[in-house]
């Protein structure tokens, strides 16, 4: 039996109304964790960084999402970044269905890889050649083999509170999805530094010359708060890697497709040599994608003698979503649109901590934000680690109550999407005035 007191804590309803407003997710999650561990298939989900049991979605379209107890929320998550169109956009519904009616996999070539490839490769210019894969782990797993066997060295950098999937390698990290069972011999191929700070990039390298693969880098972290590269960091990065002859790889699994149709190195005009993707590019098919220079791409097998594979991956359900996706991007070129709601939204808040100087700092990038409740701004892991999950946790359950649906995560970036109009922004801001109260009252009364 689920304790309700644990369960549901405090949001903007009694707690009485609440049990009555989500009884069909709580019976379902108690059921469900007889069989699933915790419930889930993916930690975060658990709302176990927010505290409570997790509610369960029968339906997504466009901004909202709609829970089995028939709740409507203006959604925030966007699935943690693929809905970049909203849910279930009409145009990627009919692709996927009427590909699927052909086929789910084939396991053999076909010509949606050719078309999804030429529509990125025209649309990104660093990117000469592009292998698909199945999720944004996969594509970092990938082009981080990839970088080892073209370069001949061994060693990663990547940055303190960074996240780049749950591979052994990228997962030894210091952020908030640490865990257990990862052999020492992957945590130390991987070498960390702070976010922001090329001095401590430029001493690794001279203290270890030839030997460094190449630097992994979210272009904007999305997993310790929002984070922005401060001006000419990932310039500088490209240089180091240039003078030390290491790959730079850009993560771009949430940023691709998002910040700009061209991801964030069209934004900070940055060419890296190889980039992963995932996320918006599939429109809410599961896919990854890495790719980059074609000389470095040529060292992938059949080619070359670099290993990797996929029964599922590059299949043509999900190049159909990918290839919808893309084209509706480029037809109806969304990002005005999400710049002006992202915008007002981010606006409403920056009054709101003015008028009311509530210890918060927003960031933004784009239709990416980041609430970052914590009392300095975030640049690096050591200042995430001041972002006050409590009142996040309190903020999260007043906004649920209302109906928006937040990242259960006070780390993870929220997104907007396409599909987001006025209306949802401005709904939003009536409701925010008072969890935020709410949030930093609770949070004090911690303290
Ligand atoms: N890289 C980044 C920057 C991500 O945010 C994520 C997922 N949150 C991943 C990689 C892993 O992607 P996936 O969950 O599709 O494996």
């Amino acid at each position: 039996m689920i304790n309700l007191a644990d369960a549901l804590p405090p949001g903007a309803l009694p707690q009485s109304q609440r049990a009555a407003r989500y009884k069909a997710s709580l019976a379902l999650a108690a059921e469900i964790k007889q069989v699933i561990p915790g419930g889930v298939d993916s930690p975060f989900r658990a709302f176990h960084e927010v505290g409570g049991e997790a509610i369960f979605f029968e339906k997504a379209a466009g901004s909202k999402l709609f829970d089995l107890d028939g709740n409507q929320y203006i959604d925030y998550l966007g699935a943690w970044g693929p809905a970049i169109l909203g849910h279930a956009h009409p145009q990627v519904v009919a692709a996927v269905k009427s590909t699927i009616e052909n086929g789910a996999v084939f396991g053999a070539p076909h010509r949606l890889e050719l078309k999804l490839a030429s529509l990125i490769i025209e649309t990104i210019p660093s990117i000469e050649s592009i292998r698909f894969v199945n999720s944004g782990t996969e594509a970092v797993m990938s082009a981080i083999r990839l970088a080892r066997g073209f370069t001949g060295r061994e060693k990663i950098v990547m940055f303190e509170g960074g996240y780049h999937g749950h591979s052994d390698s990228v997962l030894a990290s210091t952020g908030h999805s640490s865990s257990s069972g990862i052999v020492s011999a992957a945590s130390s191929s991987t070498l960390m530094v702070p976010y922001n700070n090329l001095g401590a990039l430029e001493d690794l390298f001279a203290a270890r010359p030839k030997t460094i693969a190449a630097v992994l880098v979210e272009p904007v972290c999305g997993s310790m708060g929002l984070v922005k590269a401060q001006s000419g960091f990932l310039d500088g990065l490209s240089q180091l890697c240039r003078k030390y002859g290491s790959l730079l790889i850009f993560d771009e699994v949430i940023t691709g497709f998002r910040v700009a149709l061209g991801g964030a190195q069209a934004l900070y005009d940055i060419e890296p040599d190889l980039t992963c993707f995932g996320k918006a590019l599939g429109g809410g098919m599961p896919i990854g994608a890495y790719g980059g220079r074609r000389e470095i791409m040529q060292k992938l097998m059949p080619l070359g003698d670099v290993y990797q594979a996929g029964t599922f991956s590059g299949n043509p359900t999900t190049m159909a979503g990918g290839i919808a996706t893309i084209e509706v991007l480029k037809e109806t070129n969304p990002f005005p649109h999400m710049e002006e709601m992202a915008k007002t939204l981010f606006q409403g808040l920056q009054n709101l901590k003015t008028k009311k100087g509530y210890p918060f700092n927003p960031e933004r990038e784009g239709s990416m934000f980041g609430f970052n409740f914590s009392d300095v701004p975030v640049q690096d892991f050591a200042s995430a680690k001041r972002i006050n999950t409590k009142a996040y946790a309190a903020f999260f359950h007043h906004l649920l109550d209302q109906g928006v649906y937040l990242p259960p995560s006070a780390h993870d970036a929220a997104v907007l999407s396409a599909a987001h109009c006025l209306a949802d922004i401005e709904e939003t801001l009536d409701k925010v005035g008072a969890a935020l109260e709410f949030a930093f009252n609770f949070a004090s009364k911690l303290d």
